[in-house]
């Protein structure tokens, strides 16, 4: 497949070649990429990396919306199904995974800087990160929405408040939007409720 990767820190090691197709283990969801959202991590990824120990060559993108071409009978996903990534792979286990705070979890592997993201062709992931979005969302609607509104919100030194709207799963945790109430079901729209204070977390 064709992906967007980073074979050494900078720009000029960033690149667009042929990287192998990911494979599909139980339990996982294969979905064909239709969109990807820039997000300031992806830069921060090519440029600094510090604190980021992935290994390289790396697929980038934290972002990312697409449609399941395979996924476990299950799952809850079928093929051609929409769905938008939420970034974060969490091992369901660990005590803020148990406390429903997926995305703080101890070992949380994010799709773009400990694995290979969604700038590619092709991304597979644990099949509840991928959460089903609807037909008059626009698929660089749903690839904006998983983490670029939190991470908007560390660059603004602000806390996400109770004024803010979560997109939220009951499998894989929370993120935010506050203008994706026109876009997104209601059943997926939940009034936020202020995570535990994680600052190096985004
Ligand atoms: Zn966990």
């Amino acid at each position: 497949m064709k992906a967007l990767v980073l074979d050494r820190r900078g720009k000029d090691g960033l690149s667009v070649r042929n990287f192998p197709t990911p494979e599909r283990p139980p339990g996982n969801a294969l979905i064909r990429v239709r969109a990807a959202a820039l997000n300031h991590v992806d830069l921060y990824i090519r440029d600094a990396g510090k604190g980021i120990t992935h290994p390289m060559p790396m697929v980038l993108g934290v972002d990312a919306a697409g449609e399941v071409v395979e996924a476990d009978a299950d799952s809850g996903l079928t093929p051609g199904q929409r769905v938008l990534a939420f970034p974060s792979e969490f091992c369901g286990r660990c005590d803020y995974c148990l406390a429903g705070q997926q995305p703080y979890c101890r070992n949380i592997s994010i799709i773009g800087e400990q694995r290979h993201g969604g700038f590619a062709e092709y991304l597979s992931m644990k099949a509840h990160n991928f959460v089903p979005i609807p037909d008059d969302l626009s698929w660089h609607e749903a690839a904006a929405l998983p983490a670029v509104r939190p991470t908007a919100d560390r660059m603004r030194g602000k806390p996400l408040t109770d004024r803010n709207i979560a997109l939220h799963d009951p499998h894989m945790g929370r993120t935010s939007s506050s203008n994706a109430k026109r876009h997104v079901p209601a059943a997926l729209l939940i009034p936020f409720v202020p995570l535990v204070d994680r600052p190096a977390f985004v």
